[in-house]
């Protein structure tokens, strides 16, 4: 219900025929498509776990942290994330207004149509963009087109990391870091980061995920150690063609890493 190319009932059709025993659906800001997904997974025999990953602005900086286990229900984060969804359209607006100076007319209402009801993010403007024949591919957009520095780049406010972690466990979550390897932040910062996240109530940090490259898995797996946080995994998948893994594919954690799932009966098949 965010930027995957997959509706919540494909998505778990599709990590069936993977041979996905336990899945996490982690939209971004969103909570709408648990209920569908949870439905769809019943179907499948697949563990269904609530997730979301939640934007974060820390030192300038864009983190993502996720949210397991989250009470879809709960009231203070359907109003955040009604305040989130708000605040991405007036970002898609001057994201738009960026690519029209680089000669890309239009690109609200493209990216609006792709996004459909989905909340507007930055990968429904490259898949226009790649649509209208101005770059090969995403990967092509990003780069030329929606990172810092670039037309299509908007430097936007969201909330704290405290925010977040207190969002996620007053509705009943647990908090991971998302893929901490992806952050641009040096030793120092990352290991305030992590100091910070720990010390406001969260969890774990994704060791093995597809945004990260091998030799990461190890890096993280140590610094979840050294900073007595449990570990998590996940694909990141976005659907066919905008995925760096397929789901089901990743090793497992490397020993040593705590994971993050470790007393919950839902994922007891993972033990
Ligand atoms: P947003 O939350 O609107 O900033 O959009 C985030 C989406 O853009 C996520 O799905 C990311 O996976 C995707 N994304 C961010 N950076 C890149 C990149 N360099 N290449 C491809 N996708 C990216
Ligand atoms: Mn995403």
């Amino acid at each position: 219900m965010s930027d995957g190319l997959l509706s919540p009932e494909e998505l778990v059709a599709h990590a069936a025929g993977k041979g996905v025993r336990v899945l996490a659906l982690t939209d971004h800001d969103e909570v709408s498509g648990l209920a569908r997904a949870r439905a769809a997974a019943e179907q499948h025999d697949i563990s269904f776990i609530n997730g979301v990953e939640i934007s974060v602005t820390w030192k300038k900086r864009t983190l993502h942290v996720v949210g397991l286990r989250v009470d879809a229900q709960n009231a203070a984060l359907l109003t955040a994330f009604k305040e989130v969804r708000e605040g991405r359209d007036g970002r898609a607006r001057q994201i738009a207004e960026g690519l029209a100076k680089a000669g890309i007319a239009g690109a609200y209402e493209g990216a609006k149509e792709i996004a459909g009801n989905s909340v507007m993010t930055r990968s429904h403007f490259a898949q226009f963009i790649v649509k209208q024949g101005h770059a090969k591919n995403i990967k092509t957009v990003f780069k030329k087109y929606m990172v810092k520095g670039k037309p299509g780049y908007v430097n936007h406010e969201w909330m704290s990391l405290e925010q977040a972690l207190t969002l996620i466990r007053d509705s009943g979550g647990v908090a991971v870091l998302a893929h901490p390897g992806r952050y641009d932040l040096g030793f120092v910062n990352m290991h305030l980061l992590l100091n910070e996240f720990r010390n406001l109530g969260g969890a774990a940090i994704e060791v093995v995920t597809g945004s990260h490259q091998p030799p990461q898995y190890d890096q993280f797996a140590k610094l979840a150690h050294r900073f007595d946080l449990k570990a998590s995994q996940g694909s990141d998948y976005h659907g066919p063609g905008l995925s760096y893994m397929e789901m089901g594919r990743l090793p497992a954690l490397p020993s040593g890493c705590v994971p993050v799932w470790q007393d919950w009966p839902e994922a007891s098949r993972l033990q």
